[in-house]
């Protein structure tokens, strides 16, 4: 696929596992904020400045963020998946502090 411009849709802040994160399939990055955009902008990891929207953007293009979402775990026959990971109470900011205390500690 080649590079395309961001469509700031938010949905690669949601849909996909971030491992740098601790940010769990389909589950919402705690940085998101509520207009799908970034709040940790220009402290955000590596993996989030590397990424290149690509025609997936495109192809999964809908007027709401969970559409949006739900379009990119359906491409990837991931559903099934992120229905397992909400179901398991997991959170993205529990995930989140948890590596956070780990890092903490570790210092
Ligand atoms: S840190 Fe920012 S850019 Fe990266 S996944 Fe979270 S909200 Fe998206």
């Amino acid at each position: 696929m080649s590079a395309r411009e961001c469509t700031q849709c938010g949905a690669c802040c949601v849909a996909p596992d971030i491992a740098a994160l601790d940010k769990p399939l389909g589950l919402a990055c705690p940085h998101l904020g509520p207009d799908a955009r970034c709040l940790a902008y220009q402290s955000r990891p590596q993996v989030c400045r590397d990424y290149q929207a690509d025609e997936l953007c495109d192809r999964i293009a809908a007027p709401t963020l969970e559409a949006r979402v739900a379009k990119y775990l359906a491409h990837f026959e991931l559903q099934a998946e992120a229905d397992a990971v909400a179901r398991s109470g997991l959170t993205s900011r529990a995930a989140f502090f948890a590596r956070k205390a780990r890092l903490d500690t570790s210092r």
